[in-house]
């Protein structure tokens, strides 16, 4: 669908909650955003026959590269070894004095 604000071909159905999904439901408005400018206006659902209103689908090798875009997950298991520990620490500057 295109966009009335930047005319790019990428407006798409944009989900909404609430009363506003039944207010949409009831009036048969399609509620959609633009990917290009963020825009966000609302159509006919007629106006959106034989148009685009649903992003491509990602293919599966582009969605594990976006995953591993994010970097990798930090480690919650892992050997104590590597945390300081600061009540031995504390214990060492005792000693020195
Ligand atoms: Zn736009």
């Amino acid at each position: 669908m295109k966009c009335p604000v930047c005319w790019a071909d990428k407006a798409y159905v944009h989900p909404v909650n609430g009363w506003k999904a039944l207010l949409y439901h009831v009036l048969m408005i399609v509620p959609l955003k633009c990917h290009h400018c963020y825009h966000k206006f609302s159509v006919s659902w007629f106006a959106t026959i034989g148009k685009t209103v649903h992003p491509p689908k990602v293919s599966k090798s582009q969605a594990s590269s976006r995953r591993s875009f994010r970097g990798p997950r930090p480690r919650t298991s892992g050997g104590s070894s590597a945390k300081p520990n600061p009540a031995g620490r504390a214990k060492a500057y005792a000693r020195r004095g």
